[in-house]
């Protein structure tokens, strides 16, 4: 029999895939000995198993969840629904990664009209009763009957409203008793039914819930966001309530051991005194710094202390945790390991390896390969930062800088970013539903909520630029206007918001290239010497190529030709080699881009001195180049002494119906040989000459792309070799050089054994490799792949990241087939997934010998090369 229900008593830390972190680590710290409210943990297996019956808790699992919750009620002496004393409990999601706020938890379950009373009775305070019952009716309704927040708060802010207070905490008994009796009847309106007073029912309701709460669109978003599976799961823990909001001698909160934005070694945590659950993180008072707990109540601040160190100390790892006071007495409610920004994450993982809690290859696995994108962001230029002056301050809760035009709403943001803007969203407060909003802006303002709200979590995840908290600030999201020091900014207007000191400025500050820290190029030398994969980079131009050594590239991996004849001064002899009707036309017209084409590579060699450099000729189509308006067909056809006429059936012969899958890549060479040989003698020209001038070791690797048929590849060869050989020959320098192909076409990699007979490496061109596998467009597949995700037919973006089960195996069986038939050839990536760290993961296991990707992501691809080699290590 499966064991699908584990009492907190029965688990660890190990468990997480089964138990989700937080049930894993409830159950670790219950180990510890800790003051753990107890509980059960309903497994991700269960979660699986729902699904699989199509939304329904079998029978099996029902019986494990009784016996669980008939353990609960006899270890605690309390029952759920009992009249005597009566157990309640929250029902709380919990996933193998952490994803705080995206999916759902109930608390105060258990409650209903009868247990209300006798819990005021029993506790002498009604205040508190009727605050916990009005609470969980508006939570149970939300997340199990999926009633809109907004009718609920609405209530409250009326009752506020007539009463003439602001905080929740304000509220009397009968207010709360009012309010319970709004909800309730909200309830039936909405839903014809009475509000359920059958505690066992609202328990089963809510475990369904939180497992339903695993596909809600959200949580999608942010598993799309982060690379984690679908079919993961989340657990659901049930546990025992403690209540922060018992009064003046309760509270709840949530700490970090560590300062989750700086990395810094220090306590860093906020609470709220008579408060329950999200109060904290939903920003609705402004909380106070963990230290006035010192003052308030110095015997929980020491056990808090002693605690969290404990645990920072027994996961060798920077701790966030949630705690609640009931009545001076400390619980523990969850611990995980912190979410924290790129520099944070830097700081952290070199201090915890000086402190000798870690060693450098398990502190090269703390960080997010992705996130170190972070810290290659540009920040405000100091200049601009001294002659401006701040408009107001917030807190600095996640460090950066940003500078967009304002906007209200996160389906605002969301639509501003896709038009093309730089985009501030000012919200008073964020909640999980802004989640696409927050991801598509430059930085995000809020009015309420501290250091450890919603919106500073989450953007401190997604490396964005936060300003929380900024009380001075008035925005009014119907009106879409902010004020601020007397002020008032439209949607629209510049707004730039430094989000390590909290400044708020007005306008759109200029910004400069980030620097490299100390902490940062210590780390990566760590990670240059796990890895095994060596990182080369894409770049057309020489100013790409230094920026990329700069982030420590090995070579280049693809440098694109044809970007060089989209500049002004090219196009036109462009141009007029692909509307020339015959060879004598089109050579000419070469000619004259030989000697650019020249420089550009003189360029890019001297750039890289003896890094190896791969070219790839002309690719794309070449109807791309043609003019793209009237104007410019006419400048064209007067340039030629051509009508206007012969220009247009010129171009009507080089439309085609599918330019992806026409005539480009090697194909052009095979109609057009002369293209690739001015090319080929560009090259070979150009590293003589960098060889001469600079005495640079240079041995050009020149690659073919959009083979598909080894016959094809040979033929092009043949031009190539022909004119480099001659070039070499005639300039009395001596030269190796190399000729390789792209495998992007599924025919290519499944003969890839004969390509080999030709090919000196192989450079995987997994973006049209991808395209022509899956059979849809990159440009197009925008359009519906939303649509895949969002029906959990597809979990990520094939072009972001690699499909291993398709394309990944055609990569696999290529690189097979290849050394089969040459042993000592060179494979590597160069499609965008050169960059992404699961697909460089991939590559390593593969065993390519490089991956290859845009310079700004090179650390990354460090990085991920260091954890993918750690990890196959064991
Ligand atoms: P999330 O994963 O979104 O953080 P949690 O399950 O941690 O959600 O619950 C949200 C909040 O509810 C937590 O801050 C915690 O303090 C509070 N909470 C959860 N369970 C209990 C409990 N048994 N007693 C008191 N508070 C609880
Ligand atoms: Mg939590
Ligand atoms: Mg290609």
């Amino acid at each position: 029999m499966t064991k699908y229900v584990y009492h907190f008593r029965e688990g660890n830390a190990q468990m997480r895939n089964l138990l989700g972190g937080k049930g894993a680590n409830l159950a670790e710290m219950t180990r510890l000995g800790m003051p753990i409210p107890q509980g059960f943990t309903v497994t991700t297996e269960a979660c699986n198993d729902y699904y699989a019956n199509g939304g329904a808790i079998s029978p099996e699992i029902k019986e494990q969840i009784d016996q669980a919750l008939a353990a609960l009620e006899s270890e605690t002496g309390k029952k759920l629904g009992g009249i005597d004393n009566p157990l309640l409990v929250s029902v709380r999601s919990g996933a193998r990664a952490s994803m705080p706020g995206m999916m759902d938890t109930i608390l105060n379950l258990g409650m209903n009209d009868q247990v209300v009373e006798v819990v005021a009775r029993k506790t002498a305070n009604p205040r508190f009763a009727w605050d916990s019952y009005r609470r969980f009716i508006q939570m149970y309704s939300d997340v199990v009957m999926e009633l809109s927040k907004k009718h609920f708060e609405e209530l409250i802010d009326a009752i506020k409203e007539k009463r003439g207070i602001k905080f929740d905490n304000e509220l009397t008994t009968e207010d709360l008793q009012e309010l319970a009796a709004q909800f309730k009847a909200e309830y039936k309106a909405k839903l014809g039914e009475d509000f359920p007073q059958d505690p066992y029912d609202q328990l089963m309701g809510a475990i369904k819930a939180v497992f339903r709460s695993w596909n809600n669109p959200r949580a999608i978003y942010y598993r799309h966001m982060n690379d984690i599976p679908g079919d993961w799961g989340t657990a659901v823990n049930v546990q025992m309530m403690v209540f922060g909001n018992m009064g003046d001698t309760s509270g709840t909160g949530v700490a970090f051991t560590r300062d989750p934005a700086t990395g810094e070694k220090r306590m860093f945590g906020e609470y709220l005194i008579n408060a329950q659950g999200e109060d904290v993180v939903a920003g609705i008072r402004t909380p106070k710094p963990i230290t006035v707990l010192e003052q308030d109540m110095p015997q929980v601040y020491k056990q808090f202390i002693d605690i969290a160190t404990t645990l920072e100390n027994h996961y060798r790892d920077m701790q966030d945790m949630e705690f609640t006071i009931e009545e001076e007495k400390l619980y523990f409610l969850q611990t995980r390991n912190g979410k924290r920004t790129a520099a944070a994450a830097l700081k952290v993982a070199v201090d915890l390896v000086d402190e000798g809690l870690r060693t450098e290859e398990e502190a090269l696995l703390m960080v997010e390969p992705k996130q170190l994108d972070q810290l290659l962001h540009p920040r405000f230029d100091d200049k601009a930062l001294k002659n401006a002056k701040p408009i107001g301050k917030g807190l600095p809760a996640s460090p950066g800088s940003a500078a967009g035009k304002l906007y209200f709403s996160a389906e605002d943001a969301k639509n501003a970013h896709a038009a093309g803007r730089r985009v501030v969203l000012a919200r008073l407060e964020t909640s999980p539903e802004d989640i696409e909003g927050m991801a598509a802006s430059e930085g995000i303002l809020t009015v309420r909520g501290g250091r450890t709200s919603h919106a500073a979590v989450v953007a401190r995840g997604m490396g964005t630029c936060c300003v929380a908290g900024c009380g001075e600030a008035k925005i009014d999201e119907d009106k879409k206007t902010l004020t601020l020091g007397g002020v008032t900014y439209r949607e629209g207007d510049y707004i730039s918001l430094d989000g390590s000191t909290g400044n708020i400025y007005a306008g759109d500050l200029p910004t400069v290239p980030a620097q490299i820290t100390g902490d940062f190029g210590r780390f990566m030398g760590w990670a240059d010497k796990a890895r095994r994969l060596k990182v080369r980079t894409n770049a057309d131009t020489p100013r790409d190529a230094r920026t990329a050594v700069q982030f420590g590239a090995e070579g280049i991996g693809l440098t694109r030709t044809e970007h060089m004849f989209f500049d002004e001064e090219r196009i036109p002899c462009m141009q007029q080699m692909i509307m020339s009707d015959n060879e004598d036309d089109r050579r000419a017209a070469l000619k004259k881009l030989l000697p650019m084409q020249r420089e550009d590579f003189i360029g890019i060699y001297e750039a890289m001195e003896e890094r190896p450099v791969t070219i790839r000729l002309l690719d794309p189509p070449l109807h791309e180049f043609l003019p793209k308006n009237e104007e410019d067909f006419a400048d064209l056809a007067k340039r030629m002494g051509l009508s206007m006429t012969q220009v247009k059936a010129r171009a009507a012969e080089l439309h085609e119906f599918n330019p992806m899958m026409g005539h480009r890549g090697c194909r052009l060479c095979v109609t057009y040989p002369e293209i690739a040989e001015m090319q080929a003698q560009a090259i070979i020209e150009a590293a003589l000459y960098v060889k001469k001038t600079k005495g640079y070791d240079i041995k050009p690797e020149i690659m073919i792309p959009l083979v598909g048929e080894i016959k094809e590849l040979n033929y092009v060869a043949d031009v190539v070799r022909k004119v480099a050989d001659r070039v070499i020959a005639d300039s009395g320098v001596e030269m190796e050089y190399l000729i390789g192909t792209m495998i992007e076409i599924p025919r290519a990699a499944l003969t890839a054994d004969r390509i080999a007979e030709t090919a000196q490496f192989f450079s995987f061109g997994t973006n049209d490799l991808t395209q022509m596998t899956f059979g849809f467009s990159r440009d197009d597949a925008g359009a519906f792949l939303g649509d895949y995700y969002a029906k959990n037919i597809y979990e990520f973006d094939p072009f972001a990241r690699l499909d291993f089960d398709g394309v990944g195996q055609l990569v696999k069986l290529a690189a097979e087939k290849g050394r089969a038939t040459r042993p000592d050839i060179h494979l590597g990536i160069c499609g965008e997934h050169g960059g992404d760290p699961a697909s460089v993961e991939f590559c390593h296991n593969v065993g390519l010998d490089y991956v290859s990707c845009s310079p700004y992501r090179v650390p990354i691809a460090r990085l991920a090369a260091a954890q993918a080699a750690i990890k196959a290590r064991g």
